[in-house]
């Protein structure tokens, strides 16, 4: 067996969408695999849409994902010199010859076909073929080069997604591997980088699949050896529409940003058209020990938000706490909030991680401890009626001398509303919207002990 080599080949003229980094895990996961080398091409040749910014974001992308790639980043538009060589080499080995036909006689032979109801395509008038006069070549016409793709047969490939895939050669025209200026077109760019990357599996969108026999006819007249393909199917968003733009954080940082942790992100991506039995939450070096082409799914994947959130809830719970308290301490810094002033941040982290399943929710919940908070009025006038403020003023009284620590205050707890003959909410409810702006929060005796003495009286004593 040949040692494994992927490639990712992003064209950079967006951002890295989930879409593209699910190829490019998987393209990854199957070089780890075999111990295989996994590489990154940027396909950057059409110019009008290529960015410097679309680069940077495809490898800040990757960098967060942490998909490292072992070779490159090669850029196409860099590779110039070579595509034009191997134009040189086919034109002169016969696979690729000089084409005339102008933009009016293609337009003409277009509406003629139309017109006769057929599909249009290039009808071969300067293709050399044995026994055949070609014109002679106008000298005022700059030629484009068009491969001289096979007539007869078929090119098959067994995708090891899709299953067997074929397509008559007479379907497919003679295309243009370089345009009049010279320029290599893009699917000729693929075919030698395939080729001199050594390529020896394909994973990417089915998007791809018309592009296939067109390369699987180039690679073959080079010489070069024809690489496996996978193509993987679409994804849809949580609605079954194709995944767009619409469906809000489609670029891979945007989750960054939203909160997720790129073990969720992973986790989850490698789920989207890809099973191992039942098994719905392993590690990266599970996947990659588990990865194979046999159990991708042929049918579109639907993207399942709540899934995602679930997943990602689980990886927060397993992040050690001191990390956690960075990343929740950075996104806090970014809102200007100084947490330097108030509880201990990774007690309130440690609180509230059960109850948050993005790190943003988390910084949310959190970030009251550190900026004023004013309860509602009316929420409070709700929920602490007259007959539990002697309760709180016990309570409160209580607290001066109390263990610190959350048993002792769940027993005065427990002591106020026994001797009070009340029911808990009606103490812990006025406590949690005092202390916390909400109603919802973590049982009243960790939260009392997470925010401390001082803060938790001087709070509560407000209100008696
Ligand atoms: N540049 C192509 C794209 O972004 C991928 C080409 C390929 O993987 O062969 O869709």
């Amino acid at each position: 067996m040949k040692p494994v080599r992927t490639r990712f080949a992003p064209s950079p003229t967006g951002y890295l969408h989930i879409g593209g980094a699910r190829t490019a895990l998987f393209s990854w996961a199957y070089a780890r695999r075999h111990g295989g080398t996994f590489i990154l091409r940027i396909e950057d040749t059409d110019v009008a849409r290529s960015t410097p910014e679309a680069v940077q974001a495809i490898l800040d992308g990757m960098q967060w994902l942490g998909l490292e790639h072992d070779e490159g980043p090669f850029y196409q538009m860099q590779r110039m010199e070579r595509y034009k060589e191997v134009i040189q080499q086919m034109l002169a080995n016969g696979s690729a010859y000089y084409c005339y036909t102008t933009r009016e006689e293609l337009d003409a032979l277009r509406a003629e076909q139309e017109a006769k109801k057929e599909k249009p395509r290039y009808d071969g008038r300067w293709r050399p073929e044995a026994g055949k006069t070609l014109p002679a070549a106008p000298a005022d016409i700059p030629p484009v080069v068009r491969f001289k793709n096979p007539k007869d047969g078929v090119v098959a490939w067994d995708d090891q997604v899709k299953g067997r895939i074929e397509f008559a050669n007479g379907e497919l025209d003679d295309l243009i591997i370089a345009r009049a200026d010279g320029t290599p077109t893009y699917n000729f760019c693929v075919c030698v980088d395939d080729w001199d990357m050594g390529i020896t599996h394909v994973i990417r969108g089915d998007d791809h699949v018309n592009n296939t026999p067109r390369q699987i006819n180039i690679l073959a007249a080079l010489g070069a050896e024809v690489p496996t393909y996978a193509h993987l199917s679409m994804i849809l968003g949580d609605d079954g529409a194709k995944l767009s733009k619409r469906h809000g954080a489609v670029s891979v940082m945007q989750y960054d940003e939203d909160g997720f942790l790129p073990e969720a992100v992973i986790n989850y991506l490698a789920r989207l058209g890809w099973s191992h039995g039942d098994e719905e939450v392993f590690s990266r070096q599970q996947f990659v020990e588990w990865f194979d082409l046999d159990h991708i799914t042929a049918s579109a994947a639907q993207f399942n938000t709540e899934k995602l959130l679930w997943l990602n809830q689980h990886y927060m719970k397993l992040t050690p706490p001191a990390e956690l308290t960075a990343r929740v301490k950075g996104i806090l810094a970014a809102r200007g909030v100084d947490t330097s002033a108030g509880p201990d941040l990774e007690k309130a982290v440690v609180l509230y991680v059960d109850r948050s399943n993005t790190l943003n929710v988390l910084a949310d919940a959190v970030e009251v401890f550190y900026s004023h908070v004013t309860p509602n009025p009316e929420l409070l006038a709700q929920h602490l009626s007259a007959e539990a403020l002697p309760a709180l003023a016990d309570f409160v009284a209580g607290l001066a001398t109390v263990a610190w620590e959350t048993p002792a205050i769940s027993a005065l707890v427990k002591e106020v509303i026994g001797k009070h003959g009340l029911k808990m909410p009606k103490l812990a409810m006025p406590l949690r919207i005092i202390l916390t702006g909400t109603a919802q929060a973590p049982s009243v005796d960790a939260l009392v002990e997470m925010i401390g003495r001082d803060h938790v009286v001087t709070a509560l004593s407000k209100h008696l």
